[in-house]
């Protein structure tokens, strides 16, 4: 599928959820609050695997690697809307590295669900850049909140940049970003432990208010899903 069909695809996906078509998205929450069937697992995995997917009936999960920086659980999540809306396998396992046709797909539509082509180009021209240097690629990547590596590849494949400058802005990010005054959240795990957010923990919530199982059978779902927090209270809500 060509890019400005996948680009297409992406801020129809905004629209459908009632989302505009270029703001910067604080992304786990606004897919946890906007996508009603949705859960998102994060987990412990082998570093070369992102995540993976899955439907069953009319429910959608997620499974995000627990290690990896939110910048890369972010696109990932995005990667994961795809197969998960305009696919139909019902089972997915996703190395964002992979060459394969699908997982490109996938890739370019979250890249342009987290910063569709528009909304890049009103930011580039708002914010007078001409040429693209360290500077002007951190500010981008913290003000849509998208990964580094993600950056860089939208910018070298609209051959904003070259693939030397590509090489040359990609390692010590971290360290980067902290002396021009950002925090390291985005390069940091979201969630850096096992923990599961959306629909399943409201549906074990429901079913136990509505009396259908008990407190011990609502435990057990919610410590099998890596919620102990919430049975124990061990974090202050
Ligand atoms: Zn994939």
């Amino acid at each position: 599928m060509n890019s400005y069909k996948l680009n297409h695809l992406a801020m129809e996906f905004r629209l459908d959820i009632g989302l505009d078509y270029g703001t910067p998205l604080d992304f786990f929450p606004v897919i946890t609050s906007k996508l009603k069937n949705l859960t998102i697992v994060f987990i412990k995995m082998d570093d070369k695997i992102s995540g993976a997917c899955f439907k069953v009936d009319s429910q959608q999960i997620m499974f995000i690697n627990s290690k990896h920086p939110k910048g890369r659980q972010v696109f990932t999540a995005a990667h994961e809307i795809y197969h998960l809306f305009y696919e139909d396998t019902n089972f997915t396992i996703c190395n964002l590295n992979s060459n394969d046709e699908i997982e490109k797909n996938a890739n370019r539509f979250a890249s342009f669900l987290l910063m569709p082509i528009n909304a890049l180009y009103s930011y580039k021209k708002e914010n007078n850049i001409e040429k693209w240097n360290l500077n002007s690629i951190i500010d981008c990547e913290q003000y849509f909140q998208i990964s580094h590596e993600a950056l860089l590849y939208r910018l070298k494949s609209g051959g904003d940049i070259t693939f030397d400058e590509f090489n040359l802005f990609k390692p010590n990010i971290k360290n980067n970003a902290l002396h021009r005054g950002y925090d390291s959240s985005l390069y940091e795990p979201y969630i850096g432990k096992d923990y599961t957010i959306g629909n399943y923990v409201r549906l074990v919530e429901e079913v136990y208010e509505k009396d259908l199982i008990s407190n011990g059978k609502r435990e057990e779902y919610l410590i099998q899903a890596y919620l102990s927090d919430l049975v124990y209270n061990l974090e202050d809500l």
